[in-house]
């Protein structure tokens, strides 16, 4: 994209209104549950909204499952969209069919435009948590990689503290995607133990600004189905980590069938249909906080339940089908455990990875998801087996009518904040959806989870004007939308270079150039890695000398 000359004085004067934006400095109190350091700074990044923008000449990819369709000149005026226009044909735009101009021209012959994404899995770590890192790096990391909605699953916060960033974002005083909060069920008021505190703990989190609950422990039988009956009465969304203290007592059925709208990950799903026993099967010396032991049966799970296919497969999954169930698998959050090499060598932590993230990944017995106390072989192909039957299961749903989306659950075992999104991409493409399908899980899908979907998740005129800009076909080569883009070798210098990485995200019509963003971010780890009196570069696992 170009800006034209003739617009600068347009854009000096959008950007002049920034300094008159109501903004909490650094030097206004720290919001409950955070300290000084974690203030997430007032946004200097982004133009406009303008009264009139032309995105020129873009190829659109809208979210419903449409296919890509232009050449378009869409206009936004303020945070709206307000016209998409068709200009001709591919190759041959008739000038009489474009847009009147706007106070803003783009010109995008080449780029690819999608609604903006939707994260439905995410964790706003800050400095006070075990990760260490600011909340500013982890948002910007989101809105680098395009994804202008995040539903937060969960944190040691209070409700406050997450409610004050969510209106801060809503003001666009931050950079930062919009945010949906769903306390964790447990830490709203701590452990639970019985049904009437059940159902006051979720009005009280109503009352408090949550959108919705997350189920994950701390709940026995009676106070965990009383407890989703009571977000179904408030009309609070639900979604629930069907953990393995839980999961004897409530599988996917179960919490399903009393009116849970969604599950994480996976847990919950092979139990539910079991047919040769009730409980998985756990060696006998088997702990569930040694989570090496925990993710090492883990990884056996799906092969202890029925077969891809059969009877109680396709019960289970007619059941949930019939219940317009949400899947969000999380492929990414396991990935490790796969293939510990590849996640733990992922060529952006060189210049995107905090060294206390990297600190908070290394094999560790307190850390959670750093289970690598001597990761073999053999754990590494039991989970390959899961990840075949796991995506089975996802596509198959998808195939029927059922509905997935898009999440990340970054923070944890070598996943990187918004990498890890466009990872869980292509692990949706590799479990067998098409990279349209995949696009439509990460924007309509995501947005009607939420239950935003009138306002965001598809281009269409009157909905919100959050965008993600990137030059290339993104279904033609997902990689395009990773911060550190694709690999090629140009043929005509016959140099190995990056290319792609998403060139503009746009929020309420504010357009943030992401180059900018990443290049922030490389700052930040670049600082932080001088301070400790580390090189540039890759960092290493081990702290203690080797015999080899
Ligand atoms: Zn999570």
């Amino acid at each position: 994209m170009t800006f034209k000359p003739r617009r600068i004085a347009a854009l000096m004067a959008a950007a002049s209104l920034f300094a008159v934006l109501p903004v909490t400095t650094a030097a206004a109190p720290a919001p409950a549950g955070q300290t000084a350091a974690d203030v997430i700074p007032a946004r200097t990044e982004g133009i406009g909204p303008f009264k009139r923008v032309v995105l020129r000449n873009v190829t659109m990819i809208d979210g419903t499952g449409a296919p890509a369709q232009g050449p378009f000149d869409i206009v936004i005026e303020n945070d709206r969209i307000a016209q998409i226009k068709s200009i001709g044909s591919p190759g041959a735009i008739d000038p009489a069919e474009r847009a009147a101009p706007g106070d803003q021209e783009m010109d995008l012959a080449g780029y690819y435009v999608m609604p903006g994404f939707v994260d439905a899995h995410v964790h706003l770590h800050s400095l006070s948590d075990s990760q260490k890192v600011p909340s500013d790096y982890i948002l910007k990391l989101w809105m680098a990689h395009g994804i202008t909605s995040v539903r937060d699953l969960g944190s040691g916060h209070p409700i406050e503290w997450l409610v004050d960033i969510k209106k801060r974002s809503e003001r666009n005083e931050i950079v930062a995607p919009r945010i949906d909060i769903y306390p964790m069920f447990h830490q709203i008021r701590g452990p639970v133990n019985d049904a009437a505190t059940a159902r006051a703990v979720i009005q009280e989190a109503k009352k408090r600004g949550a959108d919705g609950i997350k189920f994950i422990g701390g709940a026995p039988e009676d106070v965990l189905f009383a407890a989703i009956d009571e977000t179904k009465k408030q009309g609070l969304h639900s979604t629930m980590h069907h953990a393995q203290q839980l999961v004897a007592y409530a599988d996917v059925v179960d919490t399903s069938g009393a009116g849970l709208e969604s599950m994480e990950h996976w847990y919950g799903l092979p139990e539910a249909m079991f047919t040769d026993k009730r409980v998985q099967s756990f060696p006998t010396d088997f702990i569930n906080n040694d989570e090496q032991m925990r993710f090492g049966e883990a990884g056996k799970l799906w092969a202890q339940t029925a077969e891809p296919g059969s009877d109680a497969w396709n019960k289970v999954m007619d059941t949930l089908l019939e219940r317009k169930f949400v899947l969000d698998p999380t492929f990414t959050a396991y990935l490790t455990s796969r293939d510990f090499m590849r996640m733990s060598r992922a060529s952006w932590h060189d210049e995107y990875t905090m060294p206390a993230l990297w600190d908070y990944y290394r094999p560790s017995r307190v850390n959670h998801g750093a289970y690598w106390f001597d990761w073999t072989t053999e754990h590494e192909m039991a989970w390959k087996d899961n990840y075949r039957r796991w995506m089975r299961f996802v596509n198959d749903y998808k195939n029927r009518g059922g509905r997935v989306t898009i999440g990340s659950d970054a923070g944890y075992i070598y996943n990187l904040y918004g990498f890890g999104y466009i990872q869980e991409m292509e692990l949706m493409r590799e479990a067998g959806f098409s990279s349209l399908e995949v696009i439509h899980a990460a924007t309509q899908e995501g947005a009607r989870l939420l239950g935003h979907d009138d306002q965001v998740g598809t281009i269409r005129v009157g909905r919100k004007a959050d965008l993600v800009v990137v030059k290339g076909n993104p279904l033609a080569n997902l990689k395009l939308l990773f911060g550190t883009g694709s690999v090629r070798l140009n043929d005509a210098t016959g140099k190995v270079e990056r290319v792609g990485g998403i060139a503009y995200t746009i929020k309420d019509g504010i357009i943030y150039d992401a180059a900018k963003l990443r290049a922030e971010i490389r700052d930040m780890v670049a600082k932080s890695k001088a301070e400790r009196g580390l090189p540039p570069g890759p960092m290493v696992i081990e702290n203690a000398g080797t015999a080899n």
